[in-house]
């Protein structure tokens, strides 16, 4: 069976995957990101390339904007050095396999639609709530890509003009208030303390608090989720999707919110939507970037 290496490129952690043509993960290696980025990448790739001969090509999917046609990264203020790289041309010619890249929630939703929550939807809009808020489309079994490689961009649709300052520059970004660190922010502003530790709630523990019912981690919460469903209702509202999958760090504790959630969603809708809690974890990137590459629709 076909076998291709899927990479994930983070701020801090890139994992790489040996996949096979089902997304079935043979070989699962955790790395720390080091800058600048390349070579750094073509040397780790080549080690596994050495221990794995038969691989058939190697997907990426990585922070910021691509251009998945040319395989540039067009657009990446963190990790210095990554923008303008011509990935796609490099790393062809230093291992003479097909290499395809897009962005990081892209792939993450390739893995939802082929394999995941949404298996079966058309048009599906997946959200990934984590330290930021990403959006990965993929309609009639394809990426939606844009212009410049920034279609999908969710965490930058302006929910507040004049706003909070965004890491885009802009003011009152969507992620600024639907993102993991947009809860750690409402935490200090509301002071939700932990009544069993004394101490500042942390993220993760936020919306148990919640259910539980104090009321300052409720505040946070309402105010969370209300910002989260006009977010979802916009996109609708554009994109007439007929799944949304959310995943995430954030969602891992959705056993405690999932249900408010859809409440605020509910009287937004437009149409019927379906809501979907994603059902891979922080592999989906890499087993999404694996499928740029076997996935016979993606000619690219
Ligand atoms: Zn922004």
């Amino acid at each position: 069976m076909k076998k291709v290496l899927g990479i994930d490129i983070g701020g801090t952690k890139i994992r790489m995957g040996v996949v096979n043509e089902t997304g079935e993960v043979l070989e699962d290696i955790t790395i720390p990101t080091k800058l600048p980025l390349y070579p750094y990448l073509e040397e780790q790739v080549l080690k596994v390339i050495e221990k794995f001969p038969d691989l058939k090509g190697i997907g990426i999917g990585t922070r910021g904007m691509v251009d998945a046609k040319t395989g540039v990264v067009t657009f990446e203020k963190e990790l210095e050095g990554w923008e303008g790289t011509p990935v796609k041309a490099q790393l062809e010619a230093a291992t003479g396999l097909r290499v395809e890249i897009n962005n990081d929630a892209n792939c993450a939703a390739l893995t939802e639609v082929r394999l995941g929550a949404a298996l079966g939807f058309q048009r599906v809009v997946c959200l990934t709530v984590g330290t930021k808020l990403g959006g990965g489309l993929v309609f009639d079994e394809q990426v939606i890509n844009g212009t410049h490689g920034g279609a999908g961009e969710v965490g930058h649709m302006i929910l507040y003009p004049n706003g909070l300052v965004c890491g885009c520059g802009r003011r009152g970004c969507s992620e600024e208030y639907v993102s993991g660190t947009a809860l750690r922010r409402m935490i200090q502003e509301e002071n939700v303390v932990n009544p069993k530790t004394g101490e500042l709630a942390i993220p993760q523990e936020l919306f148990r608090l919640a259910a539980e019912g104090l009321t300052s981690a409720q505040t946070v919460r309402d105010r969370f989720l209300s910002d989260f469903a006009v977010v979802i209702s916009t996109l609708q509202a554009v994109l007439d999707m007929d799944c949304v999958v959310v995943g995430g760090g954030v969602s891992e504790s959705a056993d405690d919110w999932w249900e408010n959630l859809l409440a605020k969603v509910e009287p937004l809708k437009l149409k019927p939507l379906e809501l979907r809690r994603a059902a891979f974890g922080n592999e989906a990137g890499m087993i999404g970037a694996a499928m740029l590459v076997t996935d016979p629709s993606n000619n690219s």
